[in-house]
């Protein structure tokens, strides 16, 4: 049978290639790359994330930590001036009340990313470092494996959300590799500003079928709230809403930094590991996919969950003895995939 079965494996070999080779044809911007999954915001959820980097600025990030930086904290980070100064005279109005300013000052202060002092009773801040502007496009791949007309239609108006709003730069969809002599995936009804890829998960062989276009990130973009639902006596009208640039910007920023601090090999943190039958294979010598020993495949998040029947914790004897290495065997796994998941993050 073959090895690449479900959406989620299509998912993460879809996310080992785009680590690899990304962007799909050579562009020579020189750009690191960061690959992230499932994330966006809360009315729309990307499969996979790609963000082009500034290389010089992303080893400037790095001083930041491995942490996101959440909005309070990039507030104060991003506007934090080189002298010591009242808080309040250097941090824009935060539209919420200062005392939340102050907590976030405090976290920050011990994340060691910012610089405080007492002035009798003022506190004073001063800057680090200066906060780079290291992302220069989110591209969002959606992936499709078996890409059918009625998964087309599903897809269809999402990606119609996504040119609408325009909050990534680019949109594609990754589909599985037919051979066909023209994709199937050209014919099907999707918006044309939305790029297809071919994808052989095996090999990891990706083809262009279609570029997409760029979307206008720093123009507003139109939120479609709802859509008439296609029957013909159905004479709604869609609703929508306009999204301001500067909102387009914070969400685009918000979204980098979870990327940065996830990356792709987080998966583990909505498994279960500490299931007997849980392991990590090896594919190219480098990937390491999710198993389930009692399924013999490639489990999804959703399925390797508490409410899994054959979920078998671990046995209690696999950690006293530090099998095979210490702290067990879902332990283990989560430390293999933080040192990958750190190994790839550029400028530590
Ligand atoms: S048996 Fe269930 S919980 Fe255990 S690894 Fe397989 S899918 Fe996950």
């Amino acid at each position: 049978m073959e090895r690449t079965q479900t959406e989620f494996a299509f998912e993460l070999r879809c996310c080992r290639w785009a680590e690899r080779v990304w962007p799909p044809a050579e562009s020579g911007s020189g750009d690191r790359v960061i690959v992230a999954r499932q994330l966006g915001t809360k009315r729309r959820r990307w499969d996979t994330i790609v963000l082009e980097c500034d290389p010089e600025a992303l080893r400037e990030r790095a001083k930041f930590g491995r942490e996101r930086l959440d909005s309070d904290l990039l507030h104060i980070v991003r506007n934090a001036p080189t002298a010591w100064t009242y808080y309040r005279d250097c941090l824009p109005e935060p539209g919420y009340p200062w005392r939340y300013v102050r907590e976030a000052i405090h976290r920050a202060a011990d994340r060691g990313i910012l610089e405080t002092r007492k002035s009798g009773n003022r506190i004073q801040i001063r800057r680090k470092w200066p906060y780079p502007d290291w992302l220069n496009r989110i591209v969002a791949i959606e992936n499709k494996p078996d890409l059918d007309a009625s998964a087309a239609r599903a897809l269809g108006s999402q990606l119609e959300y996504d040119v609408a709003v325009s909050l990534a730069d680019a949109v594609w969809v990754a589909t599985r590799a037919t051979g066909d002599s023209v994709e199937p995936a050209l014919f099907e009804d999707l918006p044309i500003e939305a790029g297809i890829l071919t994808l052989e998960p095996e090999t990891l062989a990706a083809e262009v079928a279609w570029y997409p276009r760029t979307l206008a990130v720093d123009e507003p973009g139109t939120r479609i709230l709802e859509r008439p639902d296609g029957d013909e006596r159905d004479r709604s009208a869609a609703r929508f809403e306009y999204v301001d640039p500067e909102a387009k910007a914070e969400t685009r920023l918000a979204i980098a930094e979870r990327a940065y601090e996830r990356g792709w090999r987080s998966f583990i943190e909505t498994m279960r590991p500490d299931c007997r039958h849980f392991e990590l294979r090896a594919r190219d010598g480098d990937q390491l996919e999710p198993y389930c020993g009692a399924n013999e495949r490639c489990q999804t998040a959703a399925a390797c969950s508490s409410r899994c029947a054959d979920f078998e914790p671990e046995p209690p004897g696999w950690r006293t003895r530090g099998w095979p290495i210490e702290g067990g065997p879902g332990k283990r796994c989560r430390q293999l995939l933080e040192d990958r998941r750190r190994r790839r993050r550029p400028g530590r």
